[in-house]
C-alpha cells in the first residue's frame, strides 16, 4: 500500500448531498480536509428535494429538526413544511461554504477498494473515475419508491404516480383523487387535499395509530425574538419535555408491556374515540395491531380531514386498477382522475444500486444478501475507511434523524482521528465484533414493538426488525466513544488488531 498520505493528506468522498452529506461536508470543511460531495441530482436536499407532495411536513418539531450548530429563526410553525426544510439545507450549505465542493449530476455508480494504493476508486455516471482514501456514504434511506403490485395499474386513464414523484400538473383541485397508503406520507397528502379535491378516497389496507400532537404558527414577533436571541431556540431544542418524550418513546419500543407503550396506546385510542363521530368510520380507523409497530403517525388534523364530506375512507381490498379507477374486491368501482401511490419505499437499499467492492473484491450486495447491516450502523468489516451516516441498523422512529447523524459523525470523527494522525492507514471493524453486535441486535430486535406482528418497512426480508433495538440513551452512549478494541487497522500496510 502506498504510504505517501503524509504528503498529500486524506481525500474524502461524500456520497449524497442530503441532510447527512451536508453535515459531513460542513464538518470536514471545518477540519480543513479535502473533500468532494458527489450528488446524483442537480440540487442538494435529498429527501426534501425529492418529496414535494401537498401537505409535506416534518413531524419532528422544526427547531429540533435542525443542525445543533445552525439554529433557524425562520420556521413558520411548530412543524416545518418540506419546502422550508429544503431552503434551510440549501442556505446552510451556502453559509458553510460547501457549494464549491459539490459535484452535481454525478451519481456514484461504483466504489471499489484498491488494496495496493489504499484508496477507493469511485466510478461516476459521467464515466469518470475519482479516488479517495475515505468514503462517507450518506446516500439516504427512503429513496427508492415502492410501487404496489396491483393488476391493471398501467391501464389507468388518469394520472397515477408515486408520492415521491409528484406531478404538479396532475388534476387535484376540484378533481376526484384516490390515495393508496396511509403511512406518514398518505396521511399528510389526504389531510392537505381534503380541502382541495372534489372527492377524495383514502385506500387503507391497515388502519393506523394516530397520535395527536400540538400545532401552532410562530408569529413575526416570535421569529424576531429568535433572530435576536438564538438561545431561545436552544431552549426549545433542549426542552426537557421533548427529550423525555423521545426517551419514553424508545422505552416504549423496547418494553412492549411497559407503562410507556400503554400511555401511547391510550393517547391514540382517546384521540380516535373523541375525534371520530361516526361509529362506522371509527371502526374502519381502529388499528388491530400494537401502537408504534409501524411508524406512529403524528397528526393534528387527519381525523378532521377524513370527516369532511368529500372524503371517504376505503378499507375493502383493492382487486385491480381499471382505466376509470380502482375496482374493489366487493365489485364497487371508485372512479378517479388522479391516483397517488403513497406506498412507501424499498428501505433496504441504502447505497445500492451503487456497486461497492471492499477488500478482495467482496461485494456489499453479497454480504447484504440476507439483510443490510453495519457495525453500530456505521462501519463494515472488509470495507476499510468506509463510513455510513443513517446506515442500516440505526435508530428509526419519531425523532430527528439529524440528531442521529450528528451523533454518528461524532463517532466517525474519532475513528478518522487515527487516520488523520497517520496512526493508521485504514480502519474497519473486526468481523467478530460485527458478528457479535448483529447477534445481540437481532435478538433484541425480535422483542421490540416493531416485531410484535404487523407489516412495515421496519422489517427486513426475514421479518426481523432492521433497526436499533435499544434505547436512545444506549445509542447516544454507543456513539460517544467507539470501542477501539473492536476495530482493526492497517499500519504501514499490515492489518493488525487494535
Ligand atoms: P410507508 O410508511 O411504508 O406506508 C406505505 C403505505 O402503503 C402503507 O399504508 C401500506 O399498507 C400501503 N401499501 C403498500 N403497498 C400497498 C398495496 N399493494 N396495496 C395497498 N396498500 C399498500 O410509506 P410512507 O408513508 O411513504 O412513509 C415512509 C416513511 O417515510 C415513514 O415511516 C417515515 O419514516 C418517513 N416519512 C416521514 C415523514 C415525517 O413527517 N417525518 C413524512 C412522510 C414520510 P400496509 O400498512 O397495510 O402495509
Amino acid at each position: 500500500m502506498s504510504t505517501d498520505l503524509g504528503r498529500q493528506g486524506l481525500r474524502f468522498a461524500i456520497i449524497g448531498g442530503g441532510m447527512a452529506g451536508i453535515l459531513a461536508a460542513i464538518r470536514l470543511r471545518q477540519a480543513g480536509e479535502k473533500f468532494t460531495v458527489y450528488e446524483k441530482a442537480g440540487r442538494l436536499g435529498g429527501t426534501w428535494r425529492e418529496n414535494r407532495y401537498p401537505g409535506l411536513t416534518c413531524d419532528v418539531p422544526a427547531h429540533a429538526y435542525t443542525y445543533s450548530f445552525e439554529p433557524y429563526a425562520e420556521w413558520d410553525a411548530y412543524y416545518a413544511k418540506g419546502g422550508e426544510i429544503q431552503t434551510y439545507f440549501e442556505k446552510t450549505a451556502e453559509k458553510y461554504g460547501i457549494m464549491p465542493h459539490v459535484r452535481f449530476d454525478s451519481e456514484v455508480v461504483s466504489a471499489v477498494w484498491d488494496e495496493e494504493k489504499g484508496f477507493w476508486r469511485l466510478g461516476l455516471v459521467t464515466g469518470e473515475e475519482v479516488v479517495a482514501e475515505v468514503v462517507i456514504a450518506a446516500s439516504g434511506v427512503l429513496h427508492h419508491p415502492k410501487l404496489p403490485d396491483l393488476e391493471g395499474l398501467d391501464s389507468f386513464k388518469g394520472r397515477a404516480f408515486h408520492s415521491a414523484r409528484w406531478q404538479d400538473d396532475a388534476p387535484v383541485d376540484g378533481a376526484r383523487v384516490g390515495i393508496i397508503g396511509n403511512g406518514s406520507t398518505g396521511v399528510q397528502i389526504v389531510t392537505a387535499l381534503s380541502t382541495r379535491a372534489s372527492r377524495l378516497v383514502h385506500f387503507q389496507r391497515s388502519p393506523q395509530w394516530i397520535m395527536p400532537v400540538p400545532y401552532f404558527q410562530y408569529s413575526e414577533e416570535e421569529k424576531e425574538a429568535f433572530r435576536r436571541e438564538p438561545a431561545l431556540i436552544d431552549e426549545i431544542r433542549n426542552n426537557k419535555e421533548y427529550w423525555d418524550n423521545i426517551y419514553r418513546f424508545t422505552h416504549a419500543i423496547t418494553d412492549t408491556h411497559g407503562p410507556e407503550i400503554a400511555a401511547i396506546e391510550a393517547a391514540c385510542l382517546d384521540n380516535l374515540e373523541n375525534s371520530i363521530r361516526d361509529p362506522e368510520l371509527k371502526e374502519k380507523l381502529r388499528p388491530n395491531y400494537r401502537a408504534a409497530c409501524k411508524r406512529l403517525i403524528y397528526s393534528w388534523s387527519y381525523y378532521d380531514a377524513v370527516q369532511r364530506p368529500i372524503v371517504e375512507v376505503e378499507r375493502d381490498r383493492i382487486a385491480r386498477i381499471e382505466p376509470e379507477g380502482v375496482r374493489l374486491a366487493d365489485g364497487r368501482l371508485h372512479e378517479l382522475d388522479t391516483l397517488v401511490l403513497a406506498t412507501g419505499f424499498h428501505a433496504d437499499r441504502f447505497i445500492r444500486p451503487t456497486t461497492v467492492l471492499g477488500r478482495d473484491g467482496v461485494s456489499l450486495d453479497d454480504i447484504w444478501s440476507v439483510r443490510p447491516t453495519a457495525y453500530y450502523a456505521v462501519t463494515i468489516p472488509g470495507f476499510p475507511n468506509f463510513f455510513m451516516l443513517n446506515g442500516p441498523t440505526g435508530p428509526v422512529g419519531n425523532f430527528s434523524l439529524i440528531d442521529i447523524a450528528e451523533r454518528q459523525w461524532g463517532y466517525i470523527d474519532q475513528l478518522l482521528g487515527l487516520l488523520r494522525s497517520g496512526e493508521a492507514q485504514t480502519i474497519e471493524p473486526r468481523a467478530e465484533a460485527h458478528a457479535g453486535y448483529e447477534e445481540r441486535r437481532i435478538a433484541a430486535a425480535r422483542t421490540t414493538i416493531f416485531g410484535s406482528g404487523c407489516n412495515s418497512w421496519y422489517l427486513d426480508a426475514t421479518g426481523v426488525p432492521s433497526s436499533w433495538p435499544w434505547s436512545y440513551e444506549a445509542f447516544a452512549d454507543a456513539m460517544s466513544a467507539p470501542v477501539m478494541e473492536d476495530y482493526a487497522m492497517t499500519v504501514e500496510a499490515e492489518l493488525v488488531a487494535r
